[in-house]
């Protein structure tokens, strides 16, 4: 019998790694805040998921209706995952002056820096980087150099804070949910936006950089999240490390295109000339309002 001996990073290598926004978020659909936050880690661990990044808005620390508190983050630490700065009071970059923006993110540093499984990654809130104002662009770049953070980047997304959305109105309205069907929506939806965002990448850079996935600390990461992790590997994706992901070399490329938001997989295809769709299409919010409501609400096809 002859074996046929593979190099171990063949071609074909996509690798990918998680990340959770808007830390600590408000009340679900389904779950106490508390009860999410455990989800989630047990999820994560039962799916044997390597260490994802948890990017903290500070100022909803403490607050109300359920956001919780400084335990939540800990939790998530001591589950072996790394915390970063999504901001104080996570507003538009293109909504506030530069000095205003760099003085939110100091606010949020106050409270990260020093922790334990802190790194110096910033996410951009809404992934704005200052759309059409280049000045701007490049001052908070540079204000970010300053300060030894670099930009905590997203290569693939699927706007899962809208399907959240979606089923929390759903819920509340007392429609009847297919939670089957919900799931294959998380699940199907972020693998094929991970996809999407390799064949662009490759289109683009000739190689194949770790992907790092936005999800957002949702009751649907809560129930899905452990399903996502198997249906990815499934899918021919190793779930590495988020400090592996921000190790690539790709992090280092600063885009220039004419408006500066969203992910940095979009920005490299337009500053390559890729025509558009330069984005996974169930980001098409109304087209993803569609689709949910045929298949997880059960209404049939109305557009
Ligand atoms: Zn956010």
């Amino acid at each position: 019998m002859i074996l046929l001996l593979l190099p171990v990073q063949a071609a074909g290598q996509k690798t990918i790694a998680l990340s959770f926004d808007d830390v600590p978020r408000a009340r679900g659909a389904f779950f106490t805040p508390d009860e999410r936050t455990k989800r989630i880690i047990r999820e994560l661990w039962r799916a044997d998921a390597p260490q994802a990044v948890f990017f903290i808005v500070t100022g909803q620390l403490g607050h109300g209706d359920g956001y919780g508190g400084q335990l939540r983050i800990q939790a998530y630490v001591d589950a072996g995952h790394a915390i970063a700065n999504h901001s104080n009071s996570h507003q538009r970059l293109s909504a506030l002056t530069t000095e205003a923006y760099l003085a939110d993110i100091d606010a949020a540093e106050l409270w990260l820096k020093g922790r334990g499984a802190y790194r110096p990654w910033f996410r951009f809130p809404f992934l704005d980087e200052g759309g059409r104002d280049k000045t701007k662009r490049d001052a908070v770049r540079a204000g970010l150099a300053a300060r030894g953070l670099r930009n905590g980047y997203v290569t693939a997304e699927s706007s899962d804070w809208h399907l959240e959305n979606l089923t929390r109105e759903a819920v509340q309205a007392n429609k009847k949910v297919n939670r089957k069907a919900l799931r294959d929506l998380y699940v199907t939806w972020h693998v094929e936006a991970a996809n999407f965002a390799d064949t662009m990448m490759q289109k683009v850079t000739g190689r194949q950089p770790v992907q790092m996935l936005l999800l957002h600390e949702t009751d649907l990461a809560a129930l899905y999240v452990g399903d996502l992790v198997r249906a990815l590997r499934k899918d021919g994706w190793t779930v590495v490390d988020a400090d592996a992901a921000y190790a690539d070399p790709i992090g280092a490329v600063m885009p220039d295109t004419a408006a500066a938001n969203g992910t940095l997989t979009e920005a490299l295809a337009w500053q390559a000339g890729q025509p558009a769709p330069r984005w996974y299409r169930y980001n098409d919010t109304k087209l993803a309002t569609a689709m949910f409501r045929e298949k997880v609400l059960d209404e049939g096809g109305g557009e």
